[in-house]
């Protein structure tokens, strides 16, 4: 009885909603000219039918900090159904919850109806696991339920393109100018119904330079291991996000910080734990943020091959030592880190296939005689195989001349190129001579590269 009364008081039935600030033109900082063209049109033509309609989320948050947002997405009190009914190119999607994108030209944006959350309301459609987690939670409701059921105070602000204000109803802005990141709400409750909220967190924070709340922040460390219950795939969409944010460096520090990472990428610890590696990961998302940030597209492959390739090596070297020939010793090591993570992160196949590639080409930059490193430029993954390669130089794990080596290869003429196998004729002897003794670090797979002066030649 007590505990129906109470659902009824919190999920707003009893009382008015709570009435939220009502910032005007002016006093925010948006530019109604930032809005898109499809997004202003999509909120007239419901706002034109009698429905509420606002800019919500991410990008109202975003153009408050003056960033271009990446996306419009729309909040309105029609259903799915009567939004679908006026626009001719739209379509309803989403099983969990139902939206509809709505198109104009080349631009979508995502319409949401408002909806509830609170679980203490009885007539909630809502189930969660035994962790709290909510496994669904389809029920619409009223504007000021669509603000609370949002994660973050500066990701529940609504924005009118035709009045031009911003409703904010749990001071979003403030926080948004004190550059203040919140949860709404108790955030254990709140990272207990939906752990990625906490790889949200670090997300938000590094990438749009916000400092976690300390009451926000404090039960992250202790409910990490929350991560190991949310399925694989959006632990992989949420981690691709903060991995291609452009603050990748910063945000895989600061998961490392809070020990989140040991949910989506247990492999880090030990990569992290030895010095190369530690470097190497660090170069890897550096150059990827600096790649971000200049607009040129990251490749998703790459990253988990930058980010698992310290363990392939420490992998490889066990397998090796115990004598197995470099190749297949290296096809293990790399099938074992795959194995391994698959469980935590549902890396698709796609990338996986990009990550073996990149790995598997690493041993074959080491030989530079005859034909091989011709046939190594065709290879349709080349030029990440190369980039992989000088992130390894970079860091130190390979002498940087190999790198310079294949810079000048790839860039000289004929005769050049010929010129540079050439140099190599006679280390090449010495190389059969050694073959007969047993197998070298540096042939087949390998991952380690000779001293520049060594059997591969080094570049005169
Ligand atoms: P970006 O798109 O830049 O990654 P965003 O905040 O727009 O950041 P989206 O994933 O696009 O992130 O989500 C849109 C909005 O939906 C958020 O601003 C937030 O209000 C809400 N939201 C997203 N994920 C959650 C979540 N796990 N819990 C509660 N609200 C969420
Ligand atoms: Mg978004």
């Amino acid at each position: 009885m007590i505990r129906r009364f109470l659902g009824r008081v919190f999920s707003g039935r009893l009382f008015r909603p709570a009435q939220p600030k009502i910032i005007p033109s002016g006093a925010h900082g948006i530019d109604s000219r930032s809005i898109s063209s499809c997004a202003q049109r999509t909120t007239q033509m419901l706002q034109r039918h009698g429905f509420a309609a606002f800019v919500v989320g991410g990008a109202v948050r975003d153009l408050i900090l003056g960033r271009k947002p990446k996306d419009f997405d729309i909040a309105t009190d029609a259903t799915p159904e009567e939004v679908r009914a006026l626009f001719r190119r739209s379509r309803i999607i989403g099983r969990r919850f139902r939206l509809v994108h709505v198109m104009c030209g080349p631009e979508t944006v995502e319409v949401s109806t408002f909806r509830g959350s609170n679980p203490a309301d009885e007539t909630d459609d809502r189930v969660a696991d035994e962790h709290g987690r909510i496994l669904r939670d389809n029920v619409f409701g009223n504007q000021e339920q669509d603000a609370t059921r949002r994660d973050f105070t500066v990701n529940a602000l609504f924005y009118d393109p035709a009045t031009q204000e911003v409703w904010d109803y749990h001071d979003g802005v403030a926080d948004l100018k004190k550059r203040r990141l919140r949860m709404i709400g108790d955030p254990e409750r709140r990272y207990r119904e939906d752990p990625i909220r906490m790889l949200r967190a670090v997300r938000l924070a590094a990438s749009r330079g916000l400092e976690i709340d300390a009451a926000t922040r404090r039960p992250i460390r202790r409910l990490a291991g929350l991560l190991a219950h949310v399925p694989p795939s959006r632990l992989l969409d949420e981690m691709l996000k903060l991995l291609l944010s452009g603050h990748a460096a910063e945000a895989v520090a600061q998961l490392r910080k809070e020990g989140l990472h040991h949910g989506v990428l247990p492999l880090l610890d030990a990569a992290m734990g030895r010095a190369a590696g530690e470097r190497f990961v660090e170069a890897a998302l550096r150059s990827t943020d600096e790649r971000v940030l200049s607009g040129k597209p990251a490749m998703p492959g790459f990253l988990f091959a930058a980010l698992l390739w310290p363990e392939v090596e420490a992998e490889y070297k066990v397998i090796a030592e115990k004598g197995e020939p470099p190749v297949p010793a290296l096809y293990r090591a790399m099938d074992h880190v795959m194995r391994t993570q698959a469980g935590k992160l549902a890396i698709p196949h796609r990338h996986g296939a990009d990550m073996r590639e990149i790995w598997a080409m690493q041993p074959r930059f080491l030989q530079r005689a005859g034909r091989r490193p011709f046939r190594l430029l065709e290879h349709p993954r080349f030029r990440a195989g190369y980039d992989f390669l000088r992130l390894r130089c970079s860091s130190g794990e390979i002498e940087s001349m190999i790198g310079e080596w294949w810079e000048r290869f790839q860039r000289a003429g004929e005769s050049e190129r010929a010129q540079m196998l050439v140099s190599e004729g006679e280390p090449r002897k010495r190389r059969r001579r050694r073959r007969r003794r047993g197998p070298r670090s540096d042939e087949g797979g390998g991952m380690r590269g000779p001293t520049p002066t060594g059997a591969q030649g080094a570049p005169t």
